[in-house]
């Protein structure tokens, strides 16, 4: 897949960008001493079906627990994460985690979705810290998935292919995560083995008075179907954006609407609560 642009970085330097780096070290430092403490945790979020709004599963999204900070969502540390190379820590961490969760679900027919760093794919150690978290929680490889989005580190390369071949052959499956705003998102659909897609939630946003948006939806529905993949809508918050789904022919879909990330605790209250 092509490069993302640099996300405005300058080369020259400047105070402000050694602020930066202090900044970021600090993070990673703080992170380093969390993935040891335990400050790590998990909030699940559900996909359901479009036309039923049965649960089908549930989405893995990491938050950081930091005393005096508060609950820090992804964006505040995954890319310092992969920049100070804990992201295979904590890959391992969310990957055991969620096994074990989804482990003690009282269905058994719901998937887990655990989001990976492109960067993992190229980390020898990610098939054992797959097969170990699959092995020691008990879960059947098929109820996990794996999430990955397109970016300037996932590259066709020979292991990165492998990881994917070998976790497949596993029973592990593979969803490409907020598809559409890449520079090349039809071309890493072609070259990786992917077997659903989630469509990014910038096209669900005015979907609802945008024709244009409302077509690149159906037309990516369709392809899926055509290329024998599932396909999901991230970010649905509105009844009118599920109907535009079900109209579309999109199956899964996540967002607001069904219900926002909360504790594995919560979870299972709210599945008690409703049976
Ligand atoms: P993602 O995988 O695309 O996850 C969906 C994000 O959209 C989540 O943000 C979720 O809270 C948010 N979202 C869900 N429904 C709605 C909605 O209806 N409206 C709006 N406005 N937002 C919605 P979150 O939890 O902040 O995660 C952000 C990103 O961080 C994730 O995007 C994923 O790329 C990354 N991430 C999360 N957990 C992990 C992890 O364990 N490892 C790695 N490497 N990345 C992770
Ligand atoms: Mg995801
Ligand atoms: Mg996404
Ligand atoms: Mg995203």
């Amino acid at each position: 897949c092509a490069k993302r642009a640099g996300r405005g970085r300058h080369a020259v330097f400047e105070p402000a960008m050694a602020a930066e780096q202090r900044t970021k070290l600090e993070i990673g430092e703080a992170l380093r001493q969390a993935l040891a403490d335990g400050e790590l945790l998990l909030h699940y979020q559900p996909v359901v079906d479009v036309a039923t709004r049965t649960v089908r599963g549930h989405e893995a999204l990491v938050r950081w627990d930091r005393p005096g900070h508060g609950l820090l969502l992804p964006g505040a540390f995954v890319q310092v994460a992969e920049e100070t190379a804990q992201i295979s820590r904590l890959g391992a961490f969310a990957l055991r985690q969620a096994c074990r969760d989804a482990a003690t679900w009282p269905d058994r027919n719901l998937r887990v979705a655990v989001n990976l760093s492109p960067l993992q794919l190229r980390d020898p150690a990610l098939m054992d810290a797959v097969a170990d978290a699959l092995r020691d929680s008990g879960l059947a490889p098929s109820r996990l998935e794996l999430e990955i989005t397109e970016g300037v580190l996932l590259e066709r390369t020979e292991a990165v292919l492998g990881a994917m071949h070998r976790l497949r052959a596993m029973g592990v499956a593979f969803a490409m995560d907020d598809f559409g705003t890449g520079y090349s998102s039809l071309a890493c659909l072609r070259s990786f083995p992917f077997d659903r897609v989630k469509i990014d939630r910038y096209f669900l946003r005015e979907a609802e008075t945008e024709e244009g948006d409302a077509a690149i939806i159906e037309a990516v529905a369709a392809l899926c179907r055509r290329l024998g993949m599932t396909c999901t809508a991230e970010g649905v918050e509105t009844e009118g954006q599920l109907r535009l789904l079900a109209r579309a022919g999109c199956t899964e879909a996540q967002g607001y609407l069904f219900g926002r990330p909360v504790p594995q605790e919560d979870l299972l209250r709210a599945r008690m609560a409703a049976a």
